[in-house]
């Protein structure tokens, strides 16, 4: 996704924009609000960070400008603490978001991932593996082409293997996250055995599922780039 960060303080924006290329962003800065017109007018953003004390520009006026033009990104306000007018302002223009300087790039971070899951959850929640793709929206699953044909709990279970990929999971974890928690000693170990052996053999009728990995000791494992 692209961000377009919008500040006068070229240190901080640096700073910002070094933090979000390392999670994968593609970023662009302006230092102006004339600049951050510019490129508004003619780029498509997925999120503008939009300090709103610029100096040659409110930046209130540059979130109502690009929301007349229909613009889909996400504006995250950026607001010196105490401006809370401002904020509520940015909020009532649609801002998706706001955070008070100074603050942390975590912070941040974790609420364009919050946001990003919100509002471009179609377009990126898509997880592919091997030869497949799920789609968690429409609880497809699909093999180049064809639909991969899988019960409600076949699906639950792959889909949470995919959230948790390349992570270790025993059988426990996944007994209770798909099943819900048991008592005492209603569980049975062969019980997961059984429904993963099931699911291989499903998906495996349309591609190899190697990926899906048994891990001695522990439990099962996707294995996804
Ligand atoms: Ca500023």
């Amino acid at each position: 996704m692209n961000v377009l960060i919008v500040e006068d303080e070229k240190s901080l924006a640096s700073e910002i924009a070094a933090f979000l290329e390392k999670e994968h962003y593609l970023v662009e800065m302006a230092h102006t609000g004339m600049e951050a017109s510019e490129k508004i007018a003619v780029n498509l953003y997925d999120f503008i960070l939009l300090d709103l004390g610029l100096p040659d520009y409110d930046g209130l006026d540059l979130l109502r400008e690009a929301k007349e033009m229909n613009h889909e990104a996400a504006f995250i306000i950026i607001t010196a603490r105490g401006e809370v007018s401002e904020k509520v302002k940015g909020l009532d223009l649609g801002a998706d978001d706001y955070i008070a300087k100074p603050f942390s790039l975590l912070e941040l971070n974790s609420r364009m991932a919050a946001i990003a899951r919100r509002k471009f959850g179609q377009r990126t929640s898509h997880i592919n593996f091997g030869q497949f793709s799920l789609d968690p929206l429409s609880r497809k699953v699909m093999c180049h082409e064809r639909e991969v044909d899988l019960t409600k709990k076949q699906f639950d279970l792959l889909h949470y293997l995919l959230l948790n990929k390349n992570r270790a999971l025993t059988r426990m974890q996944l007994y209770e996250h798909i099943w819900g928690n048991m008592l005492g000693d209603e569980y049975d170990s062969n019980f997961i055995d059984v429904h993963i052996k099931n699911l291989r053999k499903k998906l495996a009728e349309y591609a190899p599922v190697e990926w899906l990995e048994t891990v001695r000791g522990v439990g099962y494992r996707a294995n996804i780039d």
